[in-house]
């Protein structure tokens, strides 16, 4: 009989399910798109039991396709959108409100308030995180200002809260178990990630009872077992992470210094930083990147917030490609961008800028600017924003970065791969599976029931597909990143009235 390992992929704009065998070799997959709701401008919403009906679907889906039963899966590991609340009745399952998503900036006036009150200091110390609507707890704490009656529920511990992990553990074991992992927790800002425990003061701060509040568990591990009438066997549920942790597991960036970059929609860079969570205040977050037994591995995470979105845009909003692929043949019809930049901060720039007031820049057009220059200047952006993000990193660590690893959607662009490790100085490493996040959440999941023994096996079975080595020196590196830095400047305070 076969010995799936089945990867649950709760994304925020699909549900997707990946099986996999003990070899880590991807056996089937399956994927639904679902809804999302935009009830007034910069609020974002899910629908929690589309996100629960799709991820089911796909499983059956995914299990169907290899043609085997339920009995061939081994574990379930989930893995996650961030930091999306959901709040639902312990009895009945019902959700009080909708999920609020990561990106929902509804609570942007109290973050703003919290930084005011001078906050921000002490949720960094003890979460690792600033005080942004990103994170879960404003946003628990709003339904509780906002949904009548729920504070009074919770209070009676008749609700239960929970990220996106919570909600489908709590519906895969039938309403038996209501846990997170470390990672989860680590991106609500109610979590101290030093003592790895709910903070009694940022409880108090956000007014939230304790009875709302899921056990936190290490990311492998027993979580429960999938109620028989759920998937059709008591499969064990036995790896947890979110989804960026879960790529970082996934890319075998196992030890402290090892770094991956995912190119999505975003991009997310996160650094294994050991043992302990790492002190600063760039801009960057220390966050939990797993913990296995009793061992726990920190990392350090930092985003750009436009990557392959800048891509969709040159489809979408210019009309200037097609497809996203076709962006690599065009910017290979150029040697360079004849001095073109594009700085897409369409919505701000992060860090290490951190000027909400910054907006796009196309510049450097000269009468011989074509359509090509225009790309390859979008797909050079990408490059220049991690660069830069990578720089931050290791001056925060005082370390030298050796490679990068990388994943996401855009890293299937070669063209990218190779101006990434021209610019960034080092080589850029993609492994030949490059649905890290949901195999990180499978290696969890294989960990935590045994059929893995360490990271040491799970790392036996990712292999490199392209390495990429620098071809370009140091003069021409530091005239490219001064470039960029020029153009960077020319984006900063345009939507600054006073500027
Ligand atoms: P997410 O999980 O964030 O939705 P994906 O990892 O699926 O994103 O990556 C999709 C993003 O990557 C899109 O923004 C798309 O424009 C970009 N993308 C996909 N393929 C390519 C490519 N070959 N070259 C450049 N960008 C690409």
């Amino acid at each position: 009989m076969p010995n799936y390992l089945m990867a649950l992929d709760q994304g925020t704009t699909s549900s997707r399910c990946i099986l996999f065998d003990e070899s880590g070799r991807i056996v089937a997959s399956a994927a639904h798109e679902f809804p999302q709701y935009f009830p007034r401008e910069g609020w974002v919403e899910h629908d929690p039991m589309e996100i629960w009906s799709s991820q089911i679907g796909v499983a059956s889906e995914a299990l169907l396709k290899t043609g085997a039963t339920w009995r061939s899966v081994r574990a379930i590991g989930i893995t996650n959108q961030r930091e999306t609340t959901i709040v639902w009745d312990r009895k009945t399952g019902v959700p009080v409100y909708s999920a609020i998503v990561w990106q929902c900036r509804r609570t942007a006036p109290r973050c703003d308030e919290l930084r005011a009150a001078g906050l921000a200091e002490t949720i960094r110390k003890k979460t690792g995180l600033l005080p942004d609507p990103y994170f879960s707890a404003t946003k628990l704490e709003w339904i509780f200002r906002n949904v009548p009656g729920t504070l009074e529920r919770a209070k009676r511990g008749e609700l239960c809260f929970g990220t996106v992990d919570s909600w489908l553990l709590w519906k895969l074991t039938g309403g038996r178990v209501h846990a997170t992992d470390v990672t989860n927790a680590s991106r609500t800002m109610l979590f101290n990630i030093h003592t790895l425990s709910w903070d009694d003061e940022l409880l108090d701060l956000f007014g939230i009872p304790r009875a709302i509040l899921p056990t936190v568990l290490p990311s492998s591990g027993l979580f429960g077992y999938a109620a028989p009438d759920v998937l059709g066997a008591g499969i064990p549920i036995t790896g947890v992470a979110g989804d960026q942790q879960a790529a970082l597991f996934g890319e075998g960036c196992h030890t402290p210094g090892s770094l991956k970059n995912t190119y999505g929609t975003g991009g997310f860079l996160l650094m294994n930083t050991g043992d302990k969570p790492i002190e600063q205040n760039m801009g960057l977050v220390s966050t939990v990147a797993w913990q296995i037994g009793e061992k726990v591995n920190y990392a350090l995470e930092g985003s750009v917030f436009v990557c392959g979105s800048a891509v969709q845009w040159l489809r979408d909003q210019l009309g200037l490609i097609k497809t996203a692929a076709e962006t690599e043949k065009l910017a290979r019809k150029v040697e360079d961008t004849g001095g073109v930049y594009l700085v897409p901060a369409f919505t701000g720039m992060g860090a290490p800028y951190w000027d909400p007031t910054a907006r796009g820049v196309l510049i450097g057009i000269t009468r011989a600017t074509n359509r090509n220059h225009v790309v390859r200047a979008t797909l050079e952006a990408m490059a220049y924003q991690t660069a830069e993000m990578i720089a931050l990193m290791e001056s925060v660590t005082g370390e030298k970065i050796p490679e990068l690893k990388v994943d996401g959607g855009a890293s299937a662009n070669r063209f990218l791969l190779e101006f990434q490790a021209d610019v960034s100085g080092i080589p850029v490493v993609r492994p030949s599976c490059i649905e890290s996040t949901a195999f990180g959440a499978a290696a969890l999941a294989g960990i935590g029931v045994g059929l893995y023994r360490s990271e040491n096996d799970v790392a036996a079975l990712i292999s490199e597909d392209t390495r990429i080595e620098p071809k370009k020196d140091a003069a021409w590196r530091e005239e490219k990143k001064h470039a960029w830095k020029r153009a960077v400047k020319r984006a900063l305070a345009w939507a600054d009235a006073e500027d």
